[in-house]
């Protein structure tokens, strides 16, 4: 049985891929879109969303990906689960594995692959690993009620983190490795006045201790100054949100990328320097990393993609 031969292969289903099935299906290039490790993608392990437009009570993550999947097959886009292991981007057709077996020979490429989220690199994250150590609050959340976790990072998504957590646990700490949080203005107010919430600025997590699952955390204080202070503090559970990595290794070869993964485009484009080879979403944007702007972005790959089929098969017929 020779390869799967596809107009428009769509890798990835967050608002980027979503939006891009949206507008490929409607632009008759018949998308087929593969959904990856985490359908629906980071959304779905975020809490409300309020900052979408259009959703004026705010809506939640796992719902408005659901709606994009349906909004997508009405126009449609053939949906699969599955998750590219390979890829031969060398020229086209381009060649995608799936789940390592089947071949995809795609004349167009668009990658929404997203980002997952990193971990300190601590042995200790790996020792603890489903004994006390996530990195998704939504997810692992409501197994720590009324007891006391900590939350790593001070950006919008350890904010969020923190503040879902507060809801469920008897105490969250935050550990914040600079003496300010970098979250919005908004999240920095919320997690300030939440009376469950104890932000420990200027320290780093170095380990993790307890017989059975995590029972503490070792802590430094103001690492390398003279002041500095290690010590002890007693949690059940260890969260993650220090930001993310670029789903981009098996395209790294083929493409440019940036010290962080990020694929590389032209500006202003979803346009990699692979003809008819697309990126869209958090797998090229190291900068916005929104919904609203990886949707926006789907919708230019998509658009350029339809370009390029057009024009392909321009040339094919004036040959
Ligand atoms: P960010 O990159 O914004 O923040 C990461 C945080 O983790 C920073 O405080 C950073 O510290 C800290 N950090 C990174 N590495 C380490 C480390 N090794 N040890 C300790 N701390 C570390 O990532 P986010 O995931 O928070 O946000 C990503 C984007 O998504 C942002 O643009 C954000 O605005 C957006 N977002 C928006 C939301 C919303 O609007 N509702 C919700 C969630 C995210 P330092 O500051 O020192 O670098």
């Amino acid at each position: 049985m020779g390869n799967e031969k596809v107009k428009c292969l769509i890798i990835g289903s967050g608002p980027a891929g979503y939006t891009a099935a949206i507008y490929a299906g409607r632009a008759n290039i018949s998308p087929v879109l593969y959904e990856g490790i985490q359908p629906g993608g980071q959304l779905t392990t975020t809490t409300d969303i309020e900052n979408f437009p259009g959703y004026p009570s705010g809506t939640s993550g796992t719902m408005m990906m659901e709606d994009f999947r349906e909004q997508a097959e009405r126009f449609g886009a053939d949906i699969r689960f599955g998750i590219a292991t390979a890829t031969d981007l060398s020229a086209p057709p381009y060649k995608i594995t799936i789940d390592g077996e089947k071949t995809i020979e795609a004349e167009s490429v668009i990658i929404a692959t997203g980002a997952a989220a990193k971990y300190l690199g601590l042995p200790d994250e790996d020792t603890y690993a489903g004994m006390g150590v996530s990195a998704c609050a939504t997810c692992d959340g409501f197994f720590y009620r009324k007891k006391v976790v900590a939350v790593v990072g001070g950006g919008d998504t350890a904010c969020e983190e923190a503040i879902y957590l507060a809801g469920l646990a008897s105490k969250v700490y935050l550990i914040v490795r600079k003496p300010y949080l970098r979250a919005s203005k908004i999240m920095q107010a919320r997690v300030h006045h939440h009376e469950n919430i104890e932000i420990l600025f200027e320290h780093n997590a170095i380990g993790l201790f307890g017989e059975h699952g995590v029972e503490g955390v070792h802590l430094v204080k103001r690492a390398g100054e003279p002041d500095e202070e290690k010590y002890d503090l007693a949690i059940d559970g260890f969260f993650l949100a220090i930001g993310h990595k670029p789903n981009s290794d098996i395209f790294k070869p083929y493409l440019d990328t940036d010290e962080v993964g990020y694929i590389i485009t032209e500006p202003g484009t979803p346009c990699t320097k692979v003809p008819g080879v697309f990126a869209a979403g958090d797998v090229a944007d190291s900068n916005y990393r929104q919904a609203i702007t990886a949707a926006a972005s789907g919708c230019m790959a998509a658009i350029e993609a339809e370009r390029y089929l057009s024009e392909c098969e321009y040339r094919l017929k004036s040959k």
